[in-house]
């Protein structure tokens, strides 16, 4: 044991409770692997969740939040503030392609189609992960100043069509209140980084989603007598190029990067036939709130401009998701002593703006938030060629886990000891 009077008084125990839980750290993930399930339907895993946060004598277990949510409360022995810690539960709709004696066969429905289950994102590594964390302070509950919120959240990958979900209907669900939460935590596994490395960013770290379609209305006619028609398909083609000057000619690509990206381009039935309309799909992903607002202007005069101009007609739907992740900044600047002190200061790195997107973002425009990645790829294998988070060669290295318990414990008490009141 630490003498009480060590500036970390809980490392040591940390690090012996983190060692003693591995196992069963790793049997969980496992578990969770061969059984995943889509956002909104965690039921199975809610229920596991839920009966391990019971077991450990937690003074609150929440079940059913945000449909398959679960929220728990760990008070400690000593009077203080209030910290949250995330895992997100959801799989995603992949057929499994790895040769892992625990690999997922489960097949299901999505969206009305068929189509395998497969942990793709690694969140089965953090569900486990903060089980495993939850077992760890409940183990020393005594001595903790405050209370530790566990949040185990559906639907990240966003919920089936039509249907509300995830971190934003956790939030609208009351998750960061009773009690009010004063800083909030959440780590993601990134199979681009070696095992051992932690990677953050402060500020604007991970880009806001959003997709858009777009039905580009023509007049149908014989494809040997265009004239007599009005063709979507050459309309499409040209508002396609014209969204791809928005990020080139309309933005401020010194202050932040952006992206819009086509990525379905669907009309007609047969090669002699001009059709009534062509449906196109895509994403705008932006790290600041008025770039964002931006890109959504120019892409609806774009398509609606070009389209007017081939005597067609544009409509077009833009679906606001996520929003962008900020790490508050201050709160990062606290944080990144605490990854260095228990992942290794040369482990910790500032990295890139990422293009994908979180929606722990939610949780941060309540509360200061930080979000960070660990490396799930063995040191032995190339990270830089593993198969990408939501391959369905996805990959993680199970001796990544211990670090993802550490670290959250040691944020969370940290962060608990530092906003005690006196
Ligand atoms: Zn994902
Ligand atoms: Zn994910």
């Amino acid at each position: 044991m630490n003498a009480p009077d060590t500036p970390f008084p809980f490392d040591a125990a940390i690090a012996a409770a983190a060692d003693r839980i591995e196992p069963d750290v790793v049997a969980w993930r496992r578990d969770l692997h061969r059984n995943p399930e889509l956002g909104n339907r965690e039921v199975r895993t809610s229920r596991i969740v839920a009966d391990h946060l019971r077991s450990l004598g937690f003074d609150a277990v929440r079940e059913k939040v945000a449909h398959t949510g679960v929220v728990g409360v760990l008070k400690g022995g000593k009077p203080g503030p209030v910290v949250a810690l995330r895992a997100d539960m959801d799989g995603l709709p992949v057929v499994e392609e790895t040769d892992l004696p625990f690999k997922s066969t489960v097949r299901t429905e999505w969206n009305g189609q068929a189509c395998g289950v497969m942990h793709a994102c690694g969140h089965d590594a953090h569900t486990s992960i903060l089980m495993g964390v939850a077992s760890v302070l409940a183990g020393m509950r005594d001595r903790i100043p405050g209370t530790v919120k566990f949040i185990f959240q559906p639907a990240e990958e966003t919920p089936p069509i039509d249907e509300e979900g995830g971190a934003k209907m956790m939030v609208a669900e009351g998750c960061l209140e009773n009690p009010g939460v004063g800083a909030i935590f959440g780590l993601h596994v990134v199979s681009t980084y070696p095992t051992g490395m932690i990677g953050y960013r402060s500020g604007p770290f991970m880009a806001s989603a959003d997709d858009f379609r777009i039905f580009v209305r023509g007049v149908q006619t014989h494809a040997a007598y265009p004239w007599l028609g009005v063709d979507p398909i050459v309309v499409g083609s040209q508002i396609v190029m014209g969204l791809q000057t928005i990020v080139s000619r309309k933005m401020d690509i010194t202050h932040e990067p952006s992206i819009v990206t086509v990525g379905v381009f669907r009309g007609g039935v047969r090669h002699n036939i001009v059709p009534d309309e062509v449906k196109l799909e895509g994403t705008i992903r932006a790290f600041d709130e008025e770039h964002r607002s931006q890109l959504h202007e120019h892409v609806e005069r774009i398509s609606q401009m070009i389209a007017e101009a081939g005597g067609a007609r544009a409509n077009v739907h833009i679906h606001r998701w996520y929003d962008v992740t900020v790490n508050d900044p201050a709160l990062t600047d606290w944080s990144v002593p605490t990854l260095a002190r228990i992942g290794g200061e040369a482990n910790v790195r500032v990295i890139d703006k990422q293009c994908g997107a979180e929606d722990f973002s939610f949780y941060q425009k309540q509360v200061p938030g930080f979000f960070y990645y660990i490396g799930c790829t063995a040191p032995e294998h190339n990270a830089a060629k593993a198969a990408p988070n939501h391959s369905p060669r996805f990959h993680v290295d199970e001796d990544c886990l211990k670090l993802g318990v550490k670290t959250l414990c040691a944020l969370a008490l940290d962060w608990l000891g530092a906003n005690a009141t006196a």
